[in-house]
C-alpha cells in the first residue's frame, strides 16, 4: 500500500473532520444536523443507514431511504457524504446513490468473508474512485485490520484510510471500546502513507470523553476525527450518550490543539503507547482482583470466618513467586508486589467485614 492518494484535500496539517449522527433517523434530523455542521465549517457528513446492533429488536437503521437524505444534505450544503456498508447490497445501493465515502464497521472488518465481498463489489462496479475507511476490527488484531485494508486496496481503491475506534473488552471499563494506541501506531509505522482517523465517540461511549480522546489522537499525529453529532443527542435513536451537538463539536474543535509536528520519534511514541496500555491493563486487572476480594470478604463475613487465613496466604506467596521468577521477574520484586497487593486485599476485606 505505497501508492495511496490523499483521501480528501487538506490545508497544511488541519485534521480531516467527519461529523454527523450515529444513525440517520429522519430527513429533518439529517438536515438540521448537517446545516449546523456546515455553518461550523465541517465539510464531511456521516450517517448510518444500516446499524449493526448487538441485540435484535433495537433500532437497526432506516435503511436505503437514508441514502436519499444524504443526497439531500449534499445538495443543500455541498458536504461530502459518508455511510457504513457491511455487504454487497449496501455497497451497490451506496454506489447507485452516489455516496462519496464508504466506511466499514468494526464488526465487518473482523470478517474476511464480508470484507472480500465488499472489495469484490467495489471492483465489479468499477467504483475504485470511492473513498473507503476501514475501522479496526472489534478485537485487537492488527493483522486482521491490515488484511481488511489490503482487500480494499487490492480491489483498486487508492483513497483509503483507517479508523481507530477502540477494541471491545468484557466487563465494566472507563471506555466503551478500549483504545490501544500502540496498534494504530504500529499500523502507521508499517504503512506511513495510510491516513488514520480517530473515532472518539465509539472509543469513549460518553460525550465528555470526546474532547480528551480527540486531543490524545491529535497529539499522536492522527490525520483526522470522526465524531458522532446529533441535533438533539438525548433523543438519538442509537448511541445517545456519546453524541454531541454541532455547537458542542464546534467548541471542542476550537479548543483542540493541533501540534505542528510530532516531536517525539515515532518508535519511542509507539513504545510509550504500549507501556500506557499495559499500565491501564494492570490497573484494570488489579481492580478486578479487588472486586473478587470484596466478594470473598462478604462470604467470610456471612460465614463468620477470619479475614486472613495463613495457610492460603503462604500457598499464594510460594506459587506466585515461582511463577514470577519463571517469567523473568526478580524474586524480591514479586514478593514486594504480592505483599502490597495482599495488604490492599486485606484492607478491602476488612472494610466489608466491618460494614
Ligand atoms: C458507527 O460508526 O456508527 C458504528 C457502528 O461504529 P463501529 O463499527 O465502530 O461500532
Ligand atoms: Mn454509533
Amino acid at each position: 500500500m505505497n501508492d495511496l492518494l490523499p483521501i480528501v484535500p487538506t490545508h497544511s496539517n488541519a485534521p480531516i473532520i467527519i461529523a454527523g449522527p450515529c444513525s440517520a433517523e429522519s430527513k429533518e434530523q439529517m438536515m438540521a444536523t448537517a446545516t449546523a455542521l456546515s455553518q461550523a465549517g465541517i465539510t464531511i457528513f456521516r450517517a448510518g443507514a444500516w446499524k449493526p446492533r448487538t441485540s435484535p429488536g433495537t433500532f437497526a437503521g432506516v435503511g436505503a431511504i437514508a441514502l436519499q437524505w444524504l443526497n439531500d444534505v449534499k445538495e443543500a450544503t455541498g458536504m461530502l457524504t459518508a455511510t457504513e456498508v457491511a455487504n454487497r447490497t449496501h455497497v451497490n445501493l451506496a454506489i447507485n446513490a452516489g455516496i462519496d465515502i464508504l466506511w466499514i464497521g468494526a464488526r465487518t472488518s473482523a470478517n474476511p468473508f464480508a470484507m472480500q465481498e465488499i472489495a469484490d463489489t467495489i471492483a465489479e462496479r468499477g467504483a475504485t474512485d470511492k473513498i473507503v475507511l476501514v475501522k479496526n476490527p472489534v478485537n485487537p488484531d492488527l493483522e486482521l485490520w491490515i488484511g481488511a485494508l489490503q482487500r480494499i486496496y487490492n480491489a483498486g481503491v487508492r483513497r483509503l484510510g483507517a479508523i481507530h475506534r477502540g477494541f471491545s473488552v468484557y466487563g465494566k471499563h472507563l471506555y466503551r471500546n478500549v483504545p490501544q494506541w500502540d496498534i494504530p501506531i504500529e499500523l502507521h509505522l508499517r504503512y506511513p502513507e495510510l491516513p488514520i482517523l480517530c473515532d472518539p465517540s465509539h472509543i469513549g461511549g460518553k460525550r465528555e470523553l470526546v474532547e480528551p480522546l480527540s486531543q490524545e489522537a491529535l497529539n499522536l499525529g492522527y490525520a483526522g476525527l470522526i465524531v458522532e453529532t446529533h441535533c438533539d443527542p438525548d433523543c438519538a435513536m442509537s448511541d445517545a450518550s456519546q453524541q454531541v451537538t454541532p455547537q458542542t463539536l464546534s467548541e471542542i474543535l476550537e479548543r483542540l490543539h493541533v501540534p505542528a509536528t510530532t516531536t517525539k520519534s515515532e518508535s519511542l511514541t509507539a513504545l510509550r503507547a504500549k507501556i500506557d496500555n499495559l499500565d491501564s491493563e494492570l490497573i484494570r486487572v488489579l481492580s478486578q482482583r479487588m472486586a473478587v476480594c470484596r466478594e470473598i470478604g462478604r462470604f467470610k463475613r456471612d460465614n463468620n470466618m477470619k479475614v486472613v487465613q495463613a495457610g492460603r496466604y503462604n500457598d499464594i506467596m510460594h506459587s506466585r513467586i515461582a511463577e514470577g521468577v519463571e517469567s523473568g521477574l526478580g524474586e524480591d520484586f514479586v514478593r514486594r508486589l504480592l505483599l502490597s497487593v495482599h495488604d490492599e486485599s486485606v484492607r478491602q476485606q476488612i472494610q466489608i467485614v466491618s460494614d
